[in-house]
């Protein structure tokens, strides 16, 4: 059986992605660092379906337990075929109101955790020469949103971290790539004001938010065989809000 991890899949994109991955075959690690409780949700929601799932608690901006979950992953399920870079923060500061910590905490884990998750990551897929990196990036990475310099920098990193590693790791039969979700609904955007929330709707040509299963399909996509030529992309799915 393929195994996927899938960080910060307690909730929102990463849960979706975490259930998608389940119902593609895949033994499914759903990675958190808080809620116990919606962790353990998801994996009884995939096991409902006959699925195989095992919560993992580690924070993924701490080197030494992504390698701690690394390496227990490997030995419960024997590989890892799949790595979902998911977990992540928004804070909106404008420039001259930017506190130092929301610099740290953001990079910490938008970008630092994304490193260390793919590194750990891919020094088990090398044993089977094989495997697929699928970075969540977000429109941000490329489309200017006022208030989101430090966000918006982390997911440029992200784009470019997944192009320059994708040339680096091909040779070893792995693909990376990252998709860029325009507005989603989950807690991160529901923690918007309500007119701020019609103010982003009214600017996206398909008027209205993506769904949390819309993105795991396209997880569930550049995961599959069906992508298998396809290496170092930024796949943008945001109902037309950057065109
Ligand atoms: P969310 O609903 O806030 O969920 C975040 C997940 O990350 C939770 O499962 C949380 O688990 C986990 N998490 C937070 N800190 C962690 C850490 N240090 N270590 C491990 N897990 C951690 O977020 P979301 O909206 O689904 O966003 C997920 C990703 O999509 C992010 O990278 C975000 O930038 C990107 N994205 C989102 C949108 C959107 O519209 N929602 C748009 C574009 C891109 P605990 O609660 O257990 O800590």
């Amino acid at each position: 059986m393929k195994v996927a991890v899938v960080t910060g899949a307690s909730k929102g994109i990463g849960r979706g992605c975490a259930i998608r991955l389940a119902k593609d075959g895949y033994a499914v690690v759903v990675n958190y660092s808080h809620s116990d409780d919606k962790a353990l949700e998801v994996v009884k929601e995939i096991e409902a379906f006959g699925g195989t799932a095992m919560v993992y608690k580690a924070d993924v901006s701490d080197l030494e337990q992504v390698k701690k979950m690394m390496r227990e992953v490997v030995s419960k399920y024997g590989q890892i075929d799949v790595l979902v870079n998911n977990a992540g923060i928004v804070r909106d500061e404008f420039l001259l109101m930017l506190n130092p910590n929301t610099l740290d905490n953001c990079m910490d884990l938008n970008v630092k955790g994304y490193f260390y998750c793919a590194q750990q990551a891919v020094l088990k897929m090398f044993r089977k020469r094989s495997g697929v990196i699928i970075n969540i990036s977000s429109v941000s990475g490329k489309f200017a949103l006022p208030g989101q310099s430090v966000y918006s920098a982390t997911k440029g990193a992200v784009n470019a971290m997944t192009q320059t590693l994708a040339k680096e790791l091909a040779q070893y039969g792995i693909r990376v790539n990252a998709v860029a979700p325009g507005f989603i609904e989950t807690e991160m955007l529901n923690a918007l004001p309500e007119e701020k929330k019609k103010e982003y709707i009214d600017k996206i040509p398909m008027h209205r938010m993506g769904t949390v299963e819309e993105v795991a399909g396209v997880v569930s996509m550049l995961a599959s065989d069906t992508c298998s030529y396809m290496t170092g992309q930024v796949i943008t799915l945001d109902g037309g809000i950057s065109l």
